[in-house]
């Protein structure tokens, strides 16, 4: 049995907030996490690799994943199908190591309504201003004009459901949010949950004070 069981960790924001930078960086700083790479039935961006940034399947493909049940969690988002597969994430949480999800709010509830859970740990990332947001957007020109107002769009949609988060980070300087990210996931893998060998621990002293008194 491993020290500690992985966290089920689910970052998300608007689109444009910096989410996949502080993605990046959670995952350069430890290299053991293992992020969750989605299924979409979008047009794969610049740059963007299947099987790395995400499995790029045509609707009927994602359908059928979905009706085989293969996918811890799936949503609709600005017209194209996004997915969690199942597959591998509870044997990796079991070997203690955590596992990151770039999800939207929609994934975020399925996820805490899972077998998995308990284990969940949710984190939303909120811009400093909506012009800020709008900028990021822009200069990180990976979309055309019309992505990008749809995208502004659907950001309040998205903000709106800050509340179902456990943690809420506002990301104005991106150093201290990664800071602050990192604080958080520190601290949760100390929750008593989290360490299956706590029990066997508190029996050990148990014995030993029984008998030393
Ligand atoms: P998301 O994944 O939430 O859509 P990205 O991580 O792609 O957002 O970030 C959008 C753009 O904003 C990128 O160009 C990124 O470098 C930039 N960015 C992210 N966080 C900050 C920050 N705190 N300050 C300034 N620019 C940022
Ligand atoms: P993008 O197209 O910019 O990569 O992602 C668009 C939105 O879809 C983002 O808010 C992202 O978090 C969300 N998303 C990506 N993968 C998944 C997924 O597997 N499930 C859900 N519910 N949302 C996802």
């Amino acid at each position: 049995m491993a020290d500690r069981r992985g966290l089920l960790i689910i970052l998300s924001s608007p689109s444009g907030a910096g989410k996949s930078t502080l993605a990046r960086r959670l995952m350069a700083w430890d290299t053991g996490l293992k992020f969750s790479v989605s299924a979409t039935t979008r047009q794969p961006r610049p740059g963007e690799e299947h099987g790395r940034e995400y499995f790029f399947l045509s609707e009927d493909e994602f359908k059928q994943q979905v009706a085989e049940g293969n996918m811890l969690e799936h949503a609709h988002v600005f017209g194209n199908f996004y997915g969690s597969p199942a597959g591998p994430v509870k044997d990796t949480i079991e070997s203690g190591q955590d596992v990151l999800f770039d999800v939207d709010w929609q994934g975020e509830i399925q996820i805490r309504n899972s077998d998995l859970g308990k284990h969940a740990l949710s984190i939303f990332i909120l811009p400093p201003s909506i012009t800020e947001l709008r900028r990021r957007l822009e200069t990180r020109a990976q979309d055309s004009d019309d992505v990008i107002s749809k995208r502004m769009l659907k950001s309040w949609d998205e903000i709106s459901h800050w509340g179902y988060y456990d943690y809420v980070l506002v990301n104005d300087d991106l150093d201290e949010t990664e800071e602050r990210l990192k604080t958080i996931v520190q601290a949760e893998r100390m929750r008593r949950i989290q360490q299956p060998r706590l029990q066997d621990h508190v029996r050990t002293l148990q014995t030993q004070f029984e008998e030393q008194s």
